[in-house]
């Protein structure tokens, strides 16, 4: 007979799942639990229990160092208690203006083991209600992108330069870039993506460093981070200018080829 949890305990586990969904985590591995050892509450505490202090001084949180075990289950665990400690040191953020104008802050979702990492400028009013990056139109159309690599949008990491939405829609200014980036570039380092697809003049150039044109940035590889990033338009501007879903599709093919993905078949038309 499975051995039946205390109310106190279900209620931890459940405030706990519920956080991870809010991040954007929906996949839970089960680990086997040897018979007679019990669950340490202390490690399942409600998410309030752990809300820092706005402007908190902290250390940032570490990415994970590798798991001694072999299994890549430990490590995935490993990257969500990272990425949970990450959006934990960000709290209730107040460290820059933009958020005075948020609904939602908007961390991030996505597979914490992702090969790739799809980054935009910050979010907009649709994100801002639902506090989950590109779930508007634009959103639409990344997903129409990510189906046209042979990948599912579970399969990658998503996340934003700045994690509150700007006014309007702008772009964010540099200071907000600069205040909310040490979390995105933590978030990269623990995700560790083979691929990070900057979507868009504002997530490249605040990405790199660069203040260069898209017709420079794109079309090539960039370093960084230790890892490979590619610059592609954003779906806010395709949706403009369809035309350049072409180029777009070329910048998603070079991430294919790199990381060795087919495009799906096209159904057979009848
Ligand atoms: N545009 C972005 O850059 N990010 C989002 O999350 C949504 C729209």
């Amino acid at each position: 007979m499975p051995k039946q949890l205390d109310p106190a305990m279900k209620k931890a586990l459940s405030a706990r799942v519920n956080y991870y969904r809010e991040m954007g985590i929906y996949d839970f591995y089960r680990r086997p639990v040897e018979e007679g050892t019990e669950l340490a509450l202390q490690n399942v505490v409600s998410p309030e229990a752990h809300e820092p202090i706005p402007g908190n001084d902290s250390p940032m949180p570490m990415a994970p160092q590798p798991s001694s075990s072999s299994s890549s289950l430990p490590m995935i665990q490993d990257k969500v208690a990272a990425l949970t400690a990450i959006r934990e040191h960000i709290g209730d953020c107040t460290r820059c203006r933009l958020h005075s104008g948020r609904t939602k802050l908007v961390f991030g979702v996505g597979n914490p083991n992702a090969d790739i990492m799809f980054v935009g400028e910050g979010p907009g009013a649709d994100e801002d209600a639902q506090g989950e990056p590109f779930v508007g139109r634009a959103g639409q159309l990344l997903n129409n992108m990510i189906v046209a690599m042979g990948i599912r949008r579970e399969d990658v990491y998503i996340a934003n330069v700045v994690k509150c939405r700007p006014p309007g829609n702008r772009a964010p200014e540099k200071d907000e870039a600069d205040t909310c980036s040490p979390f995105l570039m933590q978030q990269i380092d623990v995700v560790k993506p083979k691929v990070i697809v900057a979507l868009g003049a504002t997530a490249a150039k605040n990405l790199l460093a660069l203040n260069d044109s898209m017709l420079n940035m794109r079309g090539r590889w960039y370093d960084f981070r230790g890892t490979k990033l590619v610059v592609t338009y954003h779906p806010a501007y395709l949706l403009r200018d369809p035309r350049q879903k072409k180029e777009t599709w070329k910048d998603l093919q070079m991430v294919m080829k790199f990381l060795g993905l087919k495009a799906p078949a096209k159904p057979a038309e009848s």
